[in-house]
């Protein structure tokens, strides 16, 4: 009854759905209890009691470790699948467990192929560029390919001896310069990866109304799996999305046959009509460009390692980790896992002085992704005002004048009573 189902592609959200949460490692502590209770006050005053989150703690991390003699216990991992929607704040990696990441096996077990990230800025947080409202940017990075398929050999090894003779032997590669010292990594970016997380992009872009979407990629050197992942982009914004979107292939196609003009009009014609335009920027030019010109891009669709570095910089553009939220999504499965970016700050945990923010901002892309867009606009007026009143944790204290000092806790307090 409380369960959160998928039906024919479409989320079907109860009044009172179960949500599982992991309290998290270090700072999780002090982060996930102010973080439960500001989305909790969001949800009252949007819908006075008609809608309300059935919270269900599960275990994982150091936590799940000391009670039940794991760090990822089965049950957490059922809980996941059977209530489909859940949040996590950050856990620590264990050392010398043979596990390489608890994040990265939650991503692999549900098959979290979206890792999103939207970077937008409030007024009043400190940011190291000069305009920082002109960034309003939404990542989709491939969560399951590309050198993260953990593919490496080292040099030396017995494996990484017989990659290096089938490549000169069978595939008689000459290009290795130093042949006896390499180690090698393989990069898998398959087309039905690709495809289904540019899919998600554009449909993400419809459905809100953005004005485009940039293929991010390093094609011009790695071709046949960044530039085959621009490729089946545009194949398949043309081949799925036609209608509704125009491409800067069909703006070259058109500037080749007509001319500059002509593509030109046909842009505006397609702007006009609301269409999604889809483009394609190489990885460092397109770091550079959402640097200088960050209004020209909406939604990023890319590949797992550009998406790691892109969502760095961007989430610095607009106050840092502190304060990026993310999320990873099988669209398919409905599968949603919301979390804190950052780490479990072990320097800081048990102080009063983490920032929840990225985890509450998270937790509102939760709220969003169940289609409870009302209580989900409580929170980020309210955040907006207290950054605006410069009312802030110690990580952005320290770089703001004027700025009045707040504990965890009483930061959160700050945005609850700005939703009341
Ligand atoms: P970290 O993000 O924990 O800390 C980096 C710096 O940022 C520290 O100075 C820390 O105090 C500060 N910081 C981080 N979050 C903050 C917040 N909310 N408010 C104020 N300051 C904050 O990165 P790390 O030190 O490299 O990693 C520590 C542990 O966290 C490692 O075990 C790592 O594997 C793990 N980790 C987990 C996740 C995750 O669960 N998603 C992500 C990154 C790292």
């Amino acid at each position: 009854m409380n369960k959160i189902k998928i039906i024919n592609g479409e989320l079907k959200v109860p009044d009172q759905p179960v949500i599982p949460y992991i309290e998290g490692d270090g700072i999780g502590k002090d982060i996930t209890g102010p973080s439960k209770k500001v989305i909790d006050a969001a949800v009252e005053k949007a819908y006075s009691g008609k809608r309300k989150i059935i919270w269900k703690e599960v275990l994982a991390g150091e936590k799940a470790f000391r009670k039940t003699g794991n760090y990822l216990p089965d049950e957490t991992i059922k809980a996941f699948q059977e209530y489909l929607v859940g949040i996590k704040g950050p856990l620590q990696t264990p050392v010398g467990e043979g596990m390489r990441s608890l994040n990265v096996a939650l991503r692999q077990i549900l098959d979290l192929f979206v890792c999103l990230r939207p970077v937008r800025w409030f007024k009043g947080v400190p940011s190291p560029i000069r305009y920082p409202s002109l960034v309003d940017m939404h990542i989709f990075r491939e969560n399951t390919e590309d050198i993260y398929a953990g593919i490496e050999y080292m040099t030396g090894d017995v494996d990484a001896k017989k990659l290096l003779d089938f490549l000169v032997n069978e595939l008689k590669v000459d290009k290795i310069r130093f042949p006896e010292s390499s180690s090698f990594g393989i990069k898998p970016v398959s087309k039905e990866g690709s495809e289904r997380l540019i899919r998600a992009a554009i449909q993400y872009a419809i459905y809100r109304q953005l004005p485009s979407v940039t293929l991010v990629h390093k094609g011009n050197i790695m071709k046949f799996t960044e530039g085959a992942f621009k490729i089946w982009g545009y194949d398949l914004a043309e081949n799925e999305f036609g209608n509704q979107t125009f491409t800067w292939r069909q703006f070259e196609k058109i500037k080749d046959e007509k001319g500059q003009l002509d593509a030109e009009s046909a842009l505006e014609e397609a702007q006009k009509a609301g269409k999604v335009i889809i483009k394609d920027v190489i990885t460092d030019a397109f770091l550079q460009e959402s640097l200088l010109k960050p209004y020209n891009h909406s939604v990023i669709a890319t590949m797992n390692l550009n998406g790691d570095y892109i969502s760095d910089q961007l989430a610095a553009m607009v106050g840092g980790i502190g304060i990026a939220p993310g999320a990873n999504i099988n669209y398919l499965s409905g599968y949603a896992i919301f979390e804190a970016t950052h780490g479990t700050a072990p320097d800081i945990a048990g102080s009063g002085k983490a920032n929840p923010s990225s985890l509450i901002l998270s937790g509102v892309m939760m709220l969003e992704y169940l289609g409870w867009y009302e209580a989900a606009e409580h929170v980020y007026d309210s955040m907006e005002h207290v950054f605006a009143k410069r009312k802030v944790t110690s990580d952005l204290y320290a770089q703001m004048e004027g700025a009045k000092l707040l504990s965890t806790s009483a930061f959160a307090d700050e945005i609850i009573k700005n939703i009341h």
